[in-house]
């Protein structure tokens, strides 16, 4: 498929639709939109737009789609699957101008949001109206609800409370044929036809752009109680964590760091953080709006961690205490960003039995390669993120790193393994651009076959985030 580039005339048509202050075109800062968080990805956009309204990006799209210019949608630029990359060049859409809530709804419990609204933000508007959006990706600082919708954002709290897709009742979207189109209501049910909204939450910017959510939203929890429980190894800590899940306390969340990791980050934060040399760190988060009963409950999960040969169990109620136990989890992908070559960045998930040996195997595997693996993440739910690093190219002589290709040949046995547990390559960071070539491994040739129609149903001329999730046509 032959894209156009964006010249001089298409420029002053975007000019006359967004306003000249929101067209950007030069080189530095066009730069910022090349990449997102994803290691290695890196593609130059001609030009990033911020339209304030679906009818901008409506226009914008028919331009686009007049001219033959691919469009990547943007949120926050927190992808971890180089799903922001503008692989092929043309307009990346910055959704950013596009914030407002525009309604709070208490009695359907229920808020109408435009996509370019930061999560976080989002959350410390409900709270002052006693409300919650439970789905807290990490990353929740800066990536906003379009970008959480596009890729159905998880989080810690996913175990108990769900991700992205089950908070979503409507959407406004723009197709990439210019048409605005909205699905769903403040309904919490409905069952009309194809549930299309949930096709397009997940489809990671290739099928529609969201213009507008009404999301569904819950009472704020008033008490929150936080643990850290170190331990000797990792499958005491994943034994653990299986364990609390039988109790039926249901923590909000139960979150893991490998040794190392909590390691990396103590020198990361340039301070000793306590039993660092532990192979395991666990958080879990109790909610509710009953202090005492809340704690008996981590009273009951203290003994279960002491049962499973815990070192210590430290509690956390108030924010500042809290804040501590969350730190190390919260800078883990700095740190290991800071300090090692990253290559990739996986997500990978299983049943959560299979984490010590999911863990256990990718350290064994990635060591042919003279790399090493860094393990943490959402327990609650199986799903654990493993960074791959090297020290440093060319360092290490047994290995050849200067080659990338061996990233390849590693992700494969990764991913085999992964399946081979029942597992699945990617939980919450999507295919994007990074995990293309191993689609084929996780899904079967009908499976593709039926996505690839959908996507030809939505975008026949392939211009909304092309390059994205499928093999390219040879
Ligand atoms: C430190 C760190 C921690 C993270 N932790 C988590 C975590 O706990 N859970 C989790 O799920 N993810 C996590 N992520 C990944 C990332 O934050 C999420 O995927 C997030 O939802 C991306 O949102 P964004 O606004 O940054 O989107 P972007 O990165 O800008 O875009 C992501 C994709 O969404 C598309 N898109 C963006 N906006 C729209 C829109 N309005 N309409 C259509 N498509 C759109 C883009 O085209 C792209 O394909 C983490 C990332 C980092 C860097």
């Amino acid at each position: 498929m032959r894209y156009n580039k964006v010249n001089e005339k298409i420029i002053s048509s975007l000019v006359q639709i967004v306003g000249k202050e929101n067209v950007i075109s030069d080189e530095k800062t066009l730069e910022n939109y090349a990449h997102d968080e994803t290691p290695l990805y890196r593609s130059m956009p001609d030009v990033a737009l911020k339209p304030g309204s679906t009818e901008e990006v409506s226009k914008i799209m028919k331009l686009a789609n007049a001219n033959m210019v691919p469009v990547t949608p943007r949120g926050g630029g927190t992808s971890l699957s180089a799903g922001a990359v503008p692989i092929h060049g043309g307009i990346v859409l910055l959704l950013e101008r596009m914030n407002k809530i525009k309604e709070i709804d208490k009695k359907n419990m229920m808020v109408i949001v435009e996509p370019g609204i930061i999560t976080e933000q989002l959350g410390n508007e409900l709270a002052k109206h006693g409300l919650f959006f439970p789905p807290d990706p990490v990353s929740l600082d800066s990536c906003m609800i379009g970008g959480n919708i596009a890729e159905c954002a998880g989080g810690p709290r996913a175990m108990k409370y769900g991700v992205t897709k089950n908070y979503v009742l409507g959407i406004e979207v723009v197709l990439p044929d210019s048409t605005i189109q909205r699905y769903g209501g403040k309904l919490l049910k409905n069952v009309t036809g194809y549930d299309i909204i949930d096709l397009i939450i997940g489809s990671e910017g290739t099928l529609a752009i969201v213009t507008e959510a009404i999301l569904k939203v819950l009472p704020v929890p008033t008490v929150i109680i936080d643990l850290l429980v170190p331990f000797k190894c990792v499958e005491d800590s994943v034994n653990f964590g299986i364990d609390v899940m039988h109790t039926g306390l249901m923590p909000a969340a139960i979150e893991f760091m490998e040794g190392e990791v909590y390691r990396l980050v103590a020198k990361y934060l340039g301070r000793n953080l306590p039993f660092a040399e532990a192979d395991a760190q666990i958080i879990v988060e109790l909610d509710g709006n009953n202090r005492e009963l809340l704690r008996k409950h981590y009273d009951e999960i203290g003994n279960i961690a002491l049962k499973h040969g815990a070192l210590d169990v430290f509690v956390g109620e108030s924010a500042k205490d809290r804040e501590k136990i969350w730190e190390p989890r919260k800078n883990a992908s700095d740190a290991l960003k800071d300090q090692s070559k990253l290559l990739a960045r996986e997500d990978l998930v299983v049943p959560k039995d299979k984490i010590p040996e999911l863990i256990a195997r990718l350290k064994q595997c990635v060591k042919q390669y003279s790399a090493h693996l860094y393990a943490f993440g959402h327990l609650g739910d199986g799903n654990i993120h493993s960074d791959i690093a090297v020290s440093d190219y060319g360092d290490d002589k047994k290995f050849d790193h200067s080659d990338k290709r061996w990233i390849n040949e590693m992700r494969k046995e990764i991913y085999a393994i992964t399946l081979s547990l029942g597992g699945a390559i990617t939980a919450e960071h999507g295919i994007g651009l990074s995990k293309i070539q191993y689609l084929e491994m996780a899904l079967d040739k009908r499976q593709i076959e039926i996505m690839k129609k959908i996507k030809m149903i939505f975008d026949p001329k392939n211009i909304l985030n092309p390059g994205k999730i499928f093999p390219q046509e040879k």
